[in-house]
């Protein structure tokens, strides 16, 4: 049975407080979570067009002081659409890593999916990137894992992997079609992922009951 988010969780223990209450490790999806997603259709080709949103750096800062390790999993079909190139992904993230250097933090690794729909296990919602992730960590365990999203990929992958869920409103006029149905699956949704994580982190030490 699943509960929806109540703002007095540390009040009530649902399943939600007692999943962030293992959390270990967070999976962030890239694009309209970290940095603005682009118009529908238009991919982040090189760092020019990789926008870090509000509060992001900060934000991850503060789950590196919690010793939640962060990995960001990335489904970058334009690179198998010829649009940009790995080597171009990897730059990009190396300049992300940068500027959270500046601030004191950074993300424990990187994955993407190079991969057009139906050719691989990588592209979310899939969970090979999971497996990556793992064979790199073999200490995460999806049981103290949670997903952070804004499209139904990201979310269903953390559902197919029984991880807590959390979807994040993107900007209206730039969501995926089937957000709306994400914002329903996923057990915690939030306007970005400085509000999820200051959520998380609140549920994560509330007293239990
Ligand atoms: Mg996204
Ligand atoms: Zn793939």
């Amino acid at each position: 049975m699943r509960y929806g988010y109540c703002y007095h969780s540390g009040v009530t223990d649902s399943p939600d407080s007692s999943s962030a209450r293992k959390l270990q490790t967070i999976f962030l999806d890239r694009d309209g979570v970290l940095n603005r997603k682009m118009p529908e259709g238009r991919y982040v080709t090189s760092q020019g067009d990789f926008h870090v949103l509000p509060g992001v750096l900060e934000t991850i800062a503060r789950l590196n002081r919690a010793g939640i390790r962060v990995i960001v999993v990335s489904n970058q079909r334009g690179i198998a659409l010829g649009l940009y190139s790995g080597a171009n992904v990897d730059s990009i993230h190396a300049g992300f890593q940068n500027m959270l250097k500046a601030h004191g933090a950074h993300v424990d690794a990187f994955y993407y999916c190079p991969h057009d729909k139906g050719q691989c296990d990588c592209r979310k919602p899939l969970t090979g990137m999971f497996d990556q992730a793992r064979r790199d960590f073999p200490e995460i365990s999806a049981a103290t894992s949670a997903m952070i999203g804004d499209s139904l990929s990201d979310i269903e992958f953390g559902r197919r992997l029984g991880m807590l869920a959390v979807f994040i409103e993107g900007d209206p006029e730039r969501q995926k079609p089937g957000a709306l149905s994400a914002a329903g699956l996923a057990d915690l949704r939030f306007p970005s992922l400085a509000e999820a994580v200051d959520s998380l982190l609140r549920l994560r030490t509330a007293p239990q009951l």
